[in-house]
């Protein structure tokens, strides 16, 4: 059964109040984990949620604000001095390398550095297909999507009557066709039940944005910034955020299975008038909180189970 653990190391923004640490999500998928965004604090909890030293790791970072980047290094430099020996793979916007890297000391493995500067794409890191597109933010700000691959079930009664085995069987699913006897036969025909993979999106730092919310369409998961409330927000015009309600209409609009917010204004103390307002447009909402994980398992119907963990102060 398909499965992806989300853990949230870090859900505050632009500085460390009220235990919510900065933006630093950790998504896992058959052993192999990816970071989305690493702000100070990220390496604590890497080790808190015991997500492996030497698993395969890609970085994937939203945009060079500081909150997002400045726990790389520790991060990086962490790992080292954990024995880490198999090399990293960071993905960040254009221009951000000399802020992201500068002084960089050599660690005991390769870091990969690759930065993006086309509007939208897609890149295959670790057996996952991952997209992008450029959001209204600072100048090359990013959103990604996570999806795993899905999973074909073949029906075995019909392969075996058709004398499809062993290594034709491989073929089939690899190249949707395969020669027996003379005759072609195509995948469609074998196929007991489609698994549709696990698909999770992560806004970054962003204005409402329509390409975001087709980036998100039918996500498992959407994790959308909500840093201001709509009430606050009509004093900021300047900010380039998104407000609760926003993050709502995206989910609603890419039909997304649930959607969590985070990147809270450190003005909020409390921040479940954002709950509310995100609720009030798209019920299934839920405030990120540091220290929670969600579970993200089921063939179609997907099953969510929400653990909350070292922090709890909202
Ligand atoms: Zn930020
Ligand atoms: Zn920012």
């Amino acid at each position: 059964m398909p499965r992806v653990d989300v853990f949230f190391g870090g859900v505050g923004a632009t500085q460390p109040r009220y235990s919510r640490g900065l933006p630093c999500i950790f998504l896992r998928w058959m052993g192999r984990i990816f970071i989305l965004d690493v702000g100070e604090g990220c390496q604590e909890s890497f080790l808190n949620f015991k997500l492996g030293v030497n698993a395969p790791l890609a970085v994937l970072i939203s945009h060079a604000h500081g909150d997002h980047i400045l726990g790389l290094r520790p991060l990086l430099q962490t790992l080292s001095l954990n024995g880490r020996k198999r090399k990293i793979t960071i993905i960040a916007p254009a221009f951000s390398r000399d802020s992201v890297l500068d002084g960089l000391a050599a660690y005991n493995y390769p870091v990969e550095y690759t930065e993006l500067a086309s509007e939208e794409g897609m890149i295959n890191l670790l057996d996952v297909s991952i997209k992008y597109v450029r959001v209204p933010h600072a100048p090359f700000s990013y959103a990604y999507s996570i999806e795993t691959p899905s999973r074909v079930k073949l029906n075995p009664e019909k392969l075996d009557s058709d004398k499809i085995r062993g290594a034709d069987r491989k073929r089939l699913l690899e190249e949707g066709v395969v020669e027996i006897e003379g005759r072609k036969r195509f995948l469609e025909l074998y196929v007991k039940e489609r698994v549709p993979g696990i698909k999770v999106t992560y806004s970054g730092d962003t204005l409402p944005s329509h390409r975001l919310a087709s980036l998100a369409r039918g996500s498992d998961l959407l994790i959308h910034e909500a840093t201001l409330s709509t009430k606050d927000w009509e004093h900021n015009t300047e900010t380039p955020h998104s407000t609760p309600r926003e993050a709502a209409l995206c989910a609603l609009y890419s039909k997304s299975r649930l959607l969590v917010i985070f990147h809270y204004s450190v003005r909020y103390r409390h921040v479940y008038e954002l709950l509310e307002e995100a609720k009030r447009v798209f019920p299934r909402t839920i405030l990120a909180e540091r220290g929670m994980r969600i579970a993200i398992s089921g063939r179609k119907e997907r099953v969510f189970s929400i653990i909350y963990g070292f922090e709890r102060e909202l």
